[in-house]
């Protein structure tokens, strides 16, 4: 049996996985489930599960699921902290790394460092420290598999990952796809004044609400940009995005002979789920038959980046190299919070971004210290900025 531990199980990722493994009982054992802080439904997928640890963040939180646990007969042992998440991240066979954003670095570092099979989900790592964690992987020869489905498409549209680079197998470009999020067609001038809700209410996928709105402001394509230039070896000037609204081809590889592959299917985090599970092998999801009868069309876009400047500041991060895609993520985070918190307009969130990128001298990161302080200086700069856009 696999041992496998979800980092963030109680997300939108970490319950499509716990869905998928519950399917093939014989064939994974669930080592380990860890939260933030939602102790009642981490309760809950413990005694459903019965995995060896649970983890959460914080202390109180911890202390109150090891009482509820005990008294319910559990035996599952419950950590604390980014120290409880790297322990448990260490020790399991395979990883499902989907904590959201920079929190998920270290516990996903863990993985990588312990040399086995590490599922991606948690594309906020590679976005901060994409050099350092690619050559984490290699010395500790980890088997890195994509989870984002657009990732996961590219890696099932090639042979393999070629350190040498896409051209060393004849790929010309990578055509990566992204719906446009809600607000693709929204009048510009209503922009500034949408909600939360709005912008989490995404058209084809369900996920977790950070995500969602990176979705809305195209920042999540601009973050898999980087992500895909650490995954394949490749330049940002060698990938394309190109906006298919239906979300049913998850991305595209062009190669030199002019062929075309796509890897096509529901819009069903599912599906990447299992492939990266059963890699090389291939196994049930529970995701729908594509009915492409019923689906009839399939739209292509060029993306607007008036509409949508966050994707034009992640392919100049990409660009730019050093610090400057950890800081465009760190003030991210800040911005997409206070989004979230109702502190800051929609469209508040690239002029925030823009601001703090500005005034950043970028260096190459030599450590994770590095990488820290220049996520903990953006995140003070976007904090400060914050007030400045509410008044507007
Ligand atoms: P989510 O918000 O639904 O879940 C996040 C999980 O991380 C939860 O279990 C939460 O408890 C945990 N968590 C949050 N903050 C934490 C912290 N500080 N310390 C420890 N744990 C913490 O998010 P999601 O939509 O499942 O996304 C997870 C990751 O997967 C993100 O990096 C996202 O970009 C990526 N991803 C998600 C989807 C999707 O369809 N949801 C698709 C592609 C990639
Ligand atoms: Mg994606």
């Amino acid at each position: 049996m696999e041992k496998v531990a979800i980092l963030g199980s109680t997300g939108s990722i970490g319950v499509s996985t716990l869905d998928v493994l519950a399917r093939h009982p014989s064939q994974y054992e669930i080592f380990a489930l860890t939260a933030n802080r939602s102790i009642d439904v981490l309760f809950d997928q413990v005694m459903a599960h019965a995995p060896r640890y649970a983890v959460l963040r914080d202390e109180s939180s911890a202390s109150q699921l090891r009482q509820r646990l005990k008294e319910a007969g559990s035996d599952t042992e419950v950590l604390e902290g980014e120290q409880g998440l790297c322990e448990v991240a260490s020790q399991a066979e395979t990883v499902m790394a989907a904590i959201v954003g920079a929190a998920g670095l270290m516990p996903t570092l863990a993985a990588v460092k312990a040399g086995g099979k590490v599922l991606l989900a948690n594309k906020e790592s590679l976005v901060m420290a994409g050099r350092l964690f690619m050559q984490a992987v290699e010395e500790h020869g980890a088997t890195l598999l994509p989870i984002d489905s657009e990732h996961n498409a590219i890696f099932q549209c090639m042979p393999g990952i070629d350190r040498r680079g896409l051209g060393a197998q004849g790929v010309r470009r990578i055509l990566l796809t992204g719906s446009g999020g809600p607000f693709r067609q929204r009048p510009l001038d209503s922009l500034a004044a949408v909600t939360p809700d709005e912008a989490c209410a995404h058209p084809n996928w369900s996920m977790g609400r950070k995500i969602s709105v990176d979705s809305a402001t195209m920042m999540n394509k601009g973050l898999e940009l980087i992500e895909a230039c650490w995954l394949f070896h490749c330049p940002p000037q060698k990938i394309e995005v190109v906006v298919h609204p239906q979300s049913v081809i998850h991305s595209m590889v062009e190669y030199v002979d002019g062929s075309v592959l796509a890897q096509m299917g529901q819009p069903d985090m599912r599906t990447p789920i299992a492939h990266a599970l059963a890699w090389p092998g291939r196994m049930e999801s529970g995701v729908a038959t594509l009915d492409l009868i019923m689906q009839a069309r399939l739209d292509f876009e060029a993306p607007d980046e008036q509409r949508f400047p966050c994707l034009r500041l992640a392919r100049e991060a990409a660009e730019a190299g050093g610090v400057a895609s950890a800081v465009l993520n760190a003030a991210n985070e800040v911005a997409v919070e206070a989004f979230l918190a109702e502190s800051l307009p929609f469209t508040a969130i690239p002029r925030v971004l823009e601001s703090v990128m500005e005034c950043f001298e970028n260096v190459e990161p030599t450590s994770l210290d590095d990488v820290k302080a220049a996520d903990r200086l953006a995140r003070e700069r976007a904090a400060a900025l914050i007030p400045e856009y509410k008044r507007d």
